[in-house]
């Protein structure tokens, strides 16, 4: 029979060598098609950081109930990075999740993230699509398609690892290292 995994189990599938503060990825499984990571608990498919704030929290959350991340790391394009660290997560509502984007793009994307963007839109991406694994709007993905908002910021100055996620992210590079 196969062995389930326990709760704490998911912080055999959590990179915490940054320390307490760092942003901690999770190391478990990646969904291709859904573009989701995701970890098996009982039988169930469920969500890395979900289960984090749940333990950490001592709580249950209801599917009402969102978790959302005050770092940059709550997407996890090619397998990589979703943070589940519990100190990077908070729980809001869908509200606060579209109030959050607002904030996002009101303060201005880190500029290695607009490259990103521009690297993924040159790469063919839709707009809904960069939104959705950056956390901002289409209409904001559009602006910068258009060289309405961040005109001055050049897809150049990607270092090759930084290229690489893009591309990895883009689905046009497998990862060498992934492990089922
Ligand atoms: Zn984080």
């Amino acid at each position: 029979m196969a062995r389930r995994n326990n709760p704490h189990d998911i912080f055999m599938y959590i990179d915490m060598s940054g320390g307490p503060d760092a942003c901690w990825p999770f190391k478990g499984r990646y969904n291709e098609k859904a573009r989701n990571c995701y970890w098996s608990m009982g039988g169930r498919t469920v969500i890395p950081y979900r289960v984090v704030y749940e333990l950490y929290h001592g709580v249950t959350l209801t599917t009402e109930e969102h978790v959302l991340h005050s770092c940059d790391n709550a997407g996890c394009p090619g397998g990589k990075r979703l943070c589940c660290n519990p100190r990077h997560l908070y729980k809001g509502d869908q509200l606060q999740n579209s109030k959050d984007m607002k904030e996002r793009e009101r303060h201005g994307l880190p500029h290695l993230s607009v490259r990103a963007i521009k690297k993924l839109i040159a790469l063919g991406l839709s707009d809904k699509d960069i939104g959705n694994r950056f956390g901002i709007s289409r209409r904001h993905v559009n602006s910068i398609r258009n060289g309405v908002v961040y005109d001055h910021v050049s897809m150049e100055g990607l270092t090759d690892e930084e290229t690489a996620r893009v591309e990895i992210a883009a689905g046009l590079r497998r990862q060498d290292d992934e492990t089922a």
